[in-house]
């Protein structure tokens, strides 16, 4: 499970992590945030209206569940079952209220906490890549500090600063985790 401010590049890592390794699943997210340019429905997100949402978390189909900057994200239980049985790990890049809920009902979960490498470095990233307006950005960092604090409490923590760095840590990570027969 991945965890990190807005900025940090924890979609980034996610991707590249997915591509080199045919064990690992991607979770697509529902969320009632409308999409940015670039992203697809389904790929991305599944971006649904709260109504929806409301829907999916009164059956119990959440595995988890947050209001995280004024929009609702959750994990869809299903499409992780059907993965894990099929004997695959599951990369979930989620907040931290996610992430703590996961780790409840899933204890053998890993929770690894993508660092930017400082403050600055996320602000830029947040305004260099001009998805979000200025109230939602400075929303968006305040958020990080808090979610910063957490970090203490995940199993793992990877600085984002050179991406092929990071990947190849948290490879290392995940290969540990499996021969100890943990999941991702
Ligand atoms: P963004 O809107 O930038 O894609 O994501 C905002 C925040 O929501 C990020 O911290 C991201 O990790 C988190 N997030 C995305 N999907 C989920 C989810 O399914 N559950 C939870 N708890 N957080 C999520």
């Amino acid at each position: 499970m991945l965890s990190a401010p807005s900025g940090a590049g924890k979609t980034t890592l996610a991707e590249q992590l997915v591509r080199r390794d045919r064990r690992l699943a991607r979770s697509v997210s529902v969320t009632t945030r409308a999409p940015r340019p670039g992203e697809h429905q389904g790929r991305d997100y599944h971006f649904v209206t709260r109504r929806q949402f409301q829907r999916y978390r009164s059956s119990q189909a959440l595995l988890e569940w947050a209001r995280v900057h004024g929009h609702w994200y959750g994990t869809r239980r299903a499409p992780i079952e059907r993965a894990l049985k099929a004997g695959r790990d599951i990369l979930l890049t989620i907040d931290v209220q996610g992430a703590a809920q996961v780790k409840r009902r899933c204890p053998e979960a890993i929770l690894l906490f993508v660092r930017p490498p400082d403050f600055a470095t996320l602000r830029r990233r947040l305004v260099g890549r001009h998805t979000e307006t200025p109230a939602a950005i400075v929303r968006r960092l305040r958020v990080a500090r808090r979610e910063l604090r957490c970090a203490r409490w995940y199993d793992e923590a990877v600085v984002n600063d050179r991406l092929t760095v990071a990947v190849r840590r948290v490879r290392a990570i995940i290969r540990a985790a499996r021969r100890r027969g943990t999941r991702t």
